[in-house]
């Protein structure tokens, strides 16, 4: 199984020299590019990371002006791509890059595991592609290229799945060890793909893959949930006065969001008659009431099942922040949840 396994190594890496994207972390292999474009890659599509880096990277092009960057216009840069405790993490890391390394990127994988928001696979990542250590890196692409190349039909949401393929390649990791990561995580974006779809005709480790010589690839990898969903119901309220000034107001500093700003939004579904109860208490008149179209935002645990009224208000009243559109989208970062109402004004 080992021997079958050292077998894809040549073609792999002469598949990746000619057949890699053309993306904008890898002109370099700085640590700093790997690392944000890793962080951003996490629970993200590439296409809709690249314009999100570039921007990022023109602010604060190095760990220093990310050290200093004040978390509002951090959260700004990652409005929209969700998960935004990793832009807090990559802050806090940042700080600790400068006081504890001096500035000097930390270029060991037991260094960076220690970073904040750095697990096992970003580590791997860094470490193999910048430093070229002998270390795995392994993403959700890995276990499905691997399991399948094995023919394995092991759960690969269990760790001890995670742990065994693992094993198996730093068993086969080759002195390019960096190329070699990237190259699997490649062809799992590129050929290799979820589902019923890969496309074997063009994959370069072909006639090495068990799934594929036994017609598998729809049944592996096999992905067995544990996780139940919470689902939670809110009503949401665009709260605007008549010369165009939204209210908003910033979410707690701990737990789903934190830090960011939100419309005013209510726990639980509300009628139009609660709902102007509601707006008596906080000292606001509505002269006018609407429907927004309902909206649903999946998190990684809880599902959000939106109601959304707007409301045209007297006057402002003090509990909120009255913003104009214009400095919301500029200023004020706010999670796509929201976003989605403040787009459906506009239709
Ligand atoms: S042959 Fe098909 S299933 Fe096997 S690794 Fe290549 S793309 Fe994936």
């Amino acid at each position: 199984m080992q021997e079958h396994l050292q077998n894809i190594v040549k073609p792999l890496l002469q598949w990746f020299e000619t057949n890699k994207r053309d993306l904008p972390w890898r002109k370099d292999r700085h640590p700093y590019h790997i690392w944000i474009s890793e962080i951003m890659l996490q629970q993200t599509r590439i296409e809709a990371v690249k314009k999100y880096y570039v921007n990022f990277m023109k602010e604060l092009p190095d760990t220093e002006s990310l050290s200093l960057v004040a978390e509002d216009k951090l959260l700004k840069l990652w409005e929209g791509l969700g998960y935004y405790s990793r832009a807090k993490n990559l802050k806090k890391a940042a700080e600790l890059i400068m006081q504890e390394y001096g500035g000097r990127f930390p270029d060991s994988y037991e260094q960076l595991l220690k970073l904040p928001g750095v697990g096992e696979y970003t580590a791997g990542a860094i470490a193999s592609i910048c430093f070229n250590e002998k270390v795995t890196a392994i993403d959700g692409n890995v276990l499905r290229v691997i399991s399948r190349v094995l023919g394995s039909r092991k759960n690969v949401l269990l760790p001890e799945t995670k742990k065994e393929i693992d094993q198996k390649l730093q068993k086969i990791l080759p002195e390019q060890s960096g190329m070699f990561n990237e190259a699997l995580m490649e062809l799992g974006e590129m050929v290799c793909l979820p589902g019923a779809a890969p496309e074997c005709t063009r994959c370069p480790v072909q006639s090495d893959c068990i799934a594929h010589r036994d017609n598998l690839t729809a049944e592996i990898p096999v992905r067995i949930k544990k996780l139940k969903r919470k689902r939670e119901e809110k009503t949401i309220l665009v709260l605007m006065t008549e010369n165009n000034r939204i209210a908003i107001e910033k979410r707690t500093e701990k737990g789903l969001l934190s830090g960011m700003y939100q419309l005013p939004n209510l726990n639980g579904f509300y009628s139009e008659e609660e709902l102007k109860s509601i707006l008596r208490e906080w000292q606001l008149t509505s002269m006018k009431i609407s429907f927004l179209k309902n909206a649903k935002h999946v998190f990684t645990h809880i599902d959000w099942h939106m109601k959304g009224y707007l409301v045209t208000v007297e006057q402002q009243c003090s509990q909120f922040l009255w913003v104009s559109p214009q400095e919301l989208s500029e200023k004020y970062p706010l999670p796509t949840a929201f976003q989605t109402f403040i787009k459906n004004l506009s239709k």
